[in-house]
């Protein structure tokens, strides 16, 4: 399966748009259209549930896009947020030099090896590194001193905000603080649609510890986050959890985890795992001559906490989810989003069979009792069937339709998504029998 089909379907049925696409597009922004953001909203919700009502001792938290430059400085992203650049002299083709060379090769001799574009031999460049923040400035005048910059992760916006948010809150460690948020990054090499461009959105946890525990809560958070992957309905054959190797641990980590789902264009990251240790916090010590400590009553001293810190992107885990949900049902020739229904866009299509008799009138009563709990639309428009047909492609999970016997006996009939098979049951009892069904979904 290409992922030129979960494009096209995409757009087609409103999930994503690539952004300004009457002025021919701009690279590597999408913007979401009312099935996509439905189901990023349901999935970001899943995850703030997971993490903030599940967890009796995790926060949330909102900070600015725009903070303090000196953070960025004190993060390490202004001297060392870089990519290794590498073009092609022949056919101008940029690539990211590490992905072009595997570990074992790294110690490359650049004017050796071939485009992977245009296969020309030796037009390579040696890499060059290469910022990957946004800049930009604050106030009327652009120079040096006013120079801000986009957060490229969430991540420093809740260590700069944990001792306030540690005394508001009375919060004992281990805790945590969560976040969602857009993240920015001028990326060299944008591609594979949503999973990698330069605007996109984090969702973050920040778990603060005894450093001691280190071991301990990785272990548990690895578990924690994986699981996670089968409520958002992941198949468990397409994600995997992999360790970084000595090379490719970043300058703050001591410990990193990657959660990979299998791509149609193979194996990718879509959450890191990572022991951050107390760099950052050492660091914002450092440079704002703050402390950055937290006081044990028990002990009665004063530590940095170490971090174990879980960071998804909210659009890669759609993209996994769209993905994971795409089946070409060959037999009965349709395309169906087999969504989980707890994540499902809309988790009802109400269709009378007919325009007339009354039908119109029950199915909008139907709706009337559904919508408090569910996200659901009405059709009357086309044959059943064809009406059935666009909704599976949205990931509807149940079609309901009012037919002649409804105005006898107050009964609809329920369709499934995935089976296509139909009951019939009372309108009463409708509510009762669609919340089984999406508990017993497998
Ligand atoms: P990559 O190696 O793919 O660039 P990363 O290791 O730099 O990713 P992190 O800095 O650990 O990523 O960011 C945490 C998460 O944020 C990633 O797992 C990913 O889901 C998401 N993310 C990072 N960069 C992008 C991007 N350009 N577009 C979409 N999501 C992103």
């Amino acid at each position: 399966m290409s992922i030129e089909k979960i494009v096209s379907l995409c757009k087609r049925r409103g999930f994503v748009f690539q952004s300004s696409e009457i002025y021919g597009g701009y690279g590597a922004v999408y913007d979401y259209g009312p099935l996509g953001i439905e189901l990023k909203n349901k999935i970001s919700q899943l995850w703030w549930k997971s993490m903030t009502q599940l967890h009796d001792n995790i926060v949330g938290l909102d900070s600015g896009i725009l903070m303090h430059p000196k953070i960025w400085k004190a993060s390490g992203h202004v001297d060392a947020f870089n990519d290794p650049l590498v073009d092609c002299k022949q056919c101008k083709a940029r690539f990211r030099s590490d992905e072009l060379v595997s570990e074992e090769t790294s110690a490359t001799d650049w004017s050796s090896l071939q485009c992977p574009k245009c296969g020309t031999k030796g037009s390579l460049t040696e890499p060059r590194q290469f910022n990957l923040m946004f800049k930009t400035h604050i106030g009327p005048i652009e120079n040096e001193s006013n120079t801000a910059y986009l957060r490229p992760e969430t991540a420093q916006g809740i260590y700069v905000n944990y001792l306030l948010t540690q005394n508001a809150m009375r919060l004992k460690i281990p805790f945590g603080i969560a976040q969602i948020g857009k993240a920015f990054r001028n990326e060299i090499v944008a591609r594979n649609f949503i999973f990698r461009t330069r605007e996109f959105e984090q969702m973050e946890m920040q778990y603060f510890i005894k450093p001691e525990n280190d071991d301990k809560s990785m272990e548990y958070w690895k578990n924690e986050r994986y699981n996670f992957y089968s409520l958002i309905g992941i198949d468990s054959n397409k994600i995997r959890l992999t360790e970084h190797g000595p090379n490719e641990l970043a300058h703050y980590a001591k410990e990193a985890w990657d959660i990979e789902y299998k791509f149609p264009f193979g194996w990718s990251e879509v959450e890191g795992i990572h022991n951050r240790t107390d760099f950052d916090l050492r660091m914002h010590q450092e440079h704002s001559g703050k402390k950055m400590e937290i006081f044990d009553q028990e002990s009665n001293h004063r530590y940095l906490p170490y971090i174990i810190e879980t960071s998804a992107g909210l659009n890669r885990m759609m993209l996994s989810v769209l993905s994971n949900a795409f089946w070409e049902d060959t037999d009965n020739n349709r395309i169906v989003m087999k969504l989980h229904p707890k994540i499902a866009p809309v988790t009802a299509v109400v269709c009378p069979l007919t325009k007339k008799d009354g039908l119109p009138e029950i199915g909008k009563a139907i709706i009337d009792i559904l919508k408090p709990n569910f996200k659901i639309i009405y059709d009357q428009q086309g044959s059943i069937g064809k009406r059935y047909y666009r909704q599976d492609e949205a990931g509807t999970p149940f079609g309901i339709t009012v037919d002649h016997q409804s105005k006898e006996d107050d009964t609809v009939t329920i369709r499934d998504r995935d089976t296509q098979t139909q009951e019939r049951i009372e309108i009463s009892n409708l509510l009762k029998v669609m919340k089984r069904k999406i508990e017993d979904y497998t």
